[in-house]
């Protein structure tokens, strides 16, 4: 009876509240980090079960990441809506695919591209182009942008134009290698990612009777993170709606940080002019963070240029005090990194638990370092926690290619965990661990599908191939959250959504974060709220940090990252620019290198002539200055030999 079902309306506040009471219907919650949207939604949903208003099965809940889903089925199941579909957008719509697919097409349904990267190199050599391996991913990374934003290869050059995309090679080029990779694919009858969602939209809309039996499944539709939606994911969900409006969004147009990607805050802005009668909520009470972090926040964020309109909230802190954010600079990373070893192990020493704290770089080459770090101080880490195991790139291929041996039956007579192997083998397990860090965390998911092999065979010996592939599908789908005891290393990318007691932002330097290649206002405004992102991860203690250098003998010097000028408290020592705590050595240079007027900061980036503007406090640079910076790169790059458009960094 109603007496032992979980209160859900207690704990919220009364916006919260409107938002998990309001009728079925559209519903939009648009607001900051931390401040309650997923728990609402959640909320929402086991509220519309426990009134009988939904049936559990009839809603579909999607997330970004299938951690994400996992978490968000773990806690529909505590508040009693078990059975609620949260996937993300991809797993839903392979879902609806096995079943739909054979009847419309009269086959089971193609299978994943199991490796992507060959038929993009195929599709290369075809049309004559480079294939090493950093091109490779540039091209695949400009099919899946033209995918993802319903671009054909007919299109292609025009909307690349359109979108400003940095293209790699000749955009007619780049088209013929987007329409014969899809050729190629498509006579191998495979799917990528993206024909997933492609397909599904294709079905839904030219196959009425089909749209009709899906609409009848699933009525009620929960999207988390809309800012991040791309225009096939719109499309997809369009699909899905049909003509009905039974949807809820919550987002926080702040936080987009996939536009690079084809993403785009448009709908979640503009949901309320789509649905005009739908009951929209602003949310300004930050739960999560302390005070302290929240003002970082706030200033962060409050910098930004072009804030889409009704995206200037403020957030208000509800925790109690906490300790002020701290700021360092080091003089290379790995200096940095021995560094937060060091504090890490204090905080943990305080009683913070290891897997309470988080360390939050911009690329996962980052990792590395503080790989290194933490295992030297004997401190258990988990690297890419943000991911969970069968997401893993790595290990969705080596699954495909377990499912493909086992459907041909190819068993070498070997044990389970020899074919095993030997099937993995093919997909780049060595058997030796490779040293460096991402080639490492790949080689250590492969062996632990290995180690389940191993495990497997140890309890029951009858186990093949096939079942042994059916028993990863089944761990797929109902993955728990991994228990590790650890700190947790990741993307800013991967830690969206997410929180820890304890966080440190590390590598906050010129050329990692705003990272090289983003040379326009737009990139680098999205790296802006990647920072936002990461601040609003801190429930308590925060550590923003940066290095001069890469290496302990490196020459190439670099800045403080320009998004902390203002956000560092003037006191602070990290403050201080450079020079005026270590004088500079040697004789006078016969050509000074060009320095702010403002705030003193060394000229360098391309941002600061192509924008006429310091890239760190940001004042304009006169034309005077503008003119020696110019002689003075093109100088450089004499003396160095490199072509000039390289972007230096203060020697
Ligand atoms: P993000 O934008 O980062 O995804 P969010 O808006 O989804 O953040 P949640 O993750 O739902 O925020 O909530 C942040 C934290 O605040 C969680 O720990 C959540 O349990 C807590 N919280 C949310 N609402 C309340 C409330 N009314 N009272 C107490 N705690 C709350
Ligand atoms: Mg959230």
């Amino acid at each position: 009876g109603m007496a032992d079902q979980p209160r859900l309306l207690e704990g919220l506040d009364p916006e919260q509240r409107a938002a998990v009471t309001a009728p079925r219907g559209p519903v939009c919650v648009l607001a900051g980090a931390g401040t309650g949207k997923t728990r609402t939604i959640t909320h929402r949903i086991a509220h519309l079960v426990q009134l009988g208003l939904v049936v559990p099965q009839q809603v579909l809940a999607v997330t970004f990441t299938a951690r994400a889903a996992g978490e968000m089925r773990t806690r529909l199941r505590a508040l009693g809506a078990a059975g609620v579909q949260a996937q993300t957008f991809h797993a839903a719509a392979f879902r609806q695919l096995r079943y739909f697919w054979p009847r419309v097409h009269d086959t089971q349904v193609w299978p994943l591209v199991d490796n992507k990267f060959r038929l993009v190199v195929q599709a290369a050599n075809r049309v004559g182009l480079s294939t090493e391996k950093e091109s490779v991913r540039d091209l695949a990374g400009e099919i899946e942008w033209s995918k993802s934003c319903l671009v054909s290869p007919d299109q292609y050059a025009t909307a690349a134009a359109r979108a400003g995309r940095d293209v790699p090679v000749v955009p007619q080029q780049l088209a013929k290698v987007f329409a014969t990779y899809e050729q190629l694919k498509n006579d191998a009858r495979m799917l990528d990612f993206d024909d997933l969602l492609l397909h599904t939209v294709a079905i839904l809309e030219e196959h009425p009777e089909v749209a009709e039996e899906f609409r009848g499944r699933y009525r009620s539709f929960v999207v988390d993170e809309y800012q991040d939606v791309n225009p096939l994911q719109q499309r997809v969900l369009d699909a899905w709606l049909g003509n009905r409006d039974d949807l809820t969004v919550v987002g926080d147009a702040n936080q987009t940080i996939y536009s690079f990607a084809g993403a785009a805050p448009k709908w979640l802005v503009g949901f309320p002019k789509r649905f005009p009668d739908a009951t929209v909520v602003r949310l300004e009470r930050d739960y999560r963070s302390t005070p302290q972090v929240v003002a970082l926040a706030n200033k962060v964020i409050g910098a930004a240029r072009d804030r889409p309109a009704g995206t200037r909230l403020k957030l208000i802190g509800q925790r109690p005090d906490g300790p002020e954010p701290d700021f360092a600079e080091y003089d290379h990373e790995p200096a940095e990194a021995e560094a937060i070893a060091r504090k890490i192990a204090a905080l943990a020493g305080r009683g913070v638990p290891l897997s309470e704290i988080a360390v939050l770089f911009r690329v996962n080459a980052q990792s590395e370092v503080y790989e290194k770090a933490l295992s030297d101080a004997e401190i258990p880490y988990q690297v890419r926690g943000g991911e969970r195991f069968f997401n893993r790139t790595e290990v969705r291929q080596a699954v495909v290619a377990l499912r493909g041996a086992a459907g041909r039956g190819d068993e070498p007579g070997a044990d389970l965990p020899g074919s095993v192997r030997a099937v993995l083998g093919d997909v780049g397990l060595t058997d030796e661990p490779p040293v460096g860090g991402s080639a490492r965390e790949r080689w250590e998911s492969l062996i632990a599908l290995v180690e389940l092999a191993e495990e497997l065979a140890a309890v029951a010996p009858e186990v093949d191939l096939a079942r042994y592939v059916a028993e990863l599908e089944q761990r797929a789908e109902s993955q728990h959250p991994p228990t590790v005891e650890g700190v947790t290393l990741a993307s800013l990318h991967s830690a969206k959504g997410l929180e820890w007691d304890a966080v440190f932002l590390v590598g906050l330097a010129e050329g990692t974060l705003p990272i090289q290649h983003a040379e326009d206002e737009a990139g680098v405004e999205e790296e802006r709220r990647l920072l936002y992102v990461g601040v609003t991860r801190a429930r308590e203690h925060l550590h923003l940090s940066w290095a001069l250098a890469r290496a302990a003998d490196g020459r190439r010097y670099r800045r403080r990252s320009r998004f902390l000028y203002g956000v560092i408290p003037d006191r602070h020592p990290a403050a201080m620019p450079a020079k005026t705590r270590t004088p500079e050595p040697g004789p006078p240079r016969k050509q000074a290198t060009p320095r702010c007027r403002t705030c003193e900061s060394v000229l360098v980036s391309t941002m600061d002539i192509k924008l006429g503007r310091c890239s760190t406090c940001p004042s304009d640079v006169d034309e005077g200055l503008l003119d020696r910076l110019r002689a003075w790169r093109s100088d450089r790059a004499r003396q160095l030999k490199v072509p000039a458009y390289v972007v230096f960094t203060d020697a």
